[in-house]
């Protein structure tokens, strides 16, 4: 998509700092991290948010996972890590590039603000 920014960072347009990447996931370091660990974790492809998943395109959430796990075990955050999808703008999302956020490395309050 043309005008998407993290198209544009999975096109190598704009930097990012690559935490991890496969043929369907790229996962780079959040610009204003909100814990000591916090990847943004996306398809390559682009889909703008949770409400456009469709059974076409869904098998790319399940991939987005899949290197969640394998993160969580290059990373060694597997004593605890937090996936964070926020889904339109009155829930804070503000690039409209399904993205997960992946945090880590310090007490995750419950319920989250
Ligand atoms: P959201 O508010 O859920 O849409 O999350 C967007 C996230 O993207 C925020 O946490 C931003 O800090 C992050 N972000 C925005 N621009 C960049 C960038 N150029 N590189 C890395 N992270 C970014
Ligand atoms: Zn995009």
């Amino acid at each position: 998509m043309a005008d998407c920014l993290f198209c544009k960072i999975v096109a190598g347009e704009i930097p990012s700092t690559k935490i991890y990447e496969d043929e369907y996931v790229y996962a780079f370091a959040d610009i204003a991290p909100q814990a000591p660990f916090h990847a943004i974790v996306i398809p390559k492809e682009h889909i703008c948010c949770a409400n456009k998943i469709t059974s076409e395109n869904s098998f790319l959430i399940g991939k987005v996972f899949e290197a969640i796990q394998k993160i969580a075990e290059l990373e060694n955050l597997e004593d605890g890590y937090r996936v964070v999808n926020n889904c339109g703008e009155k829930a804070g999302q503000t690039v409209f590039h399904i993205h997960f956020h992946l945090l880590a490395r310090r007490d995750l309050g419950w319920p989250p603000g």
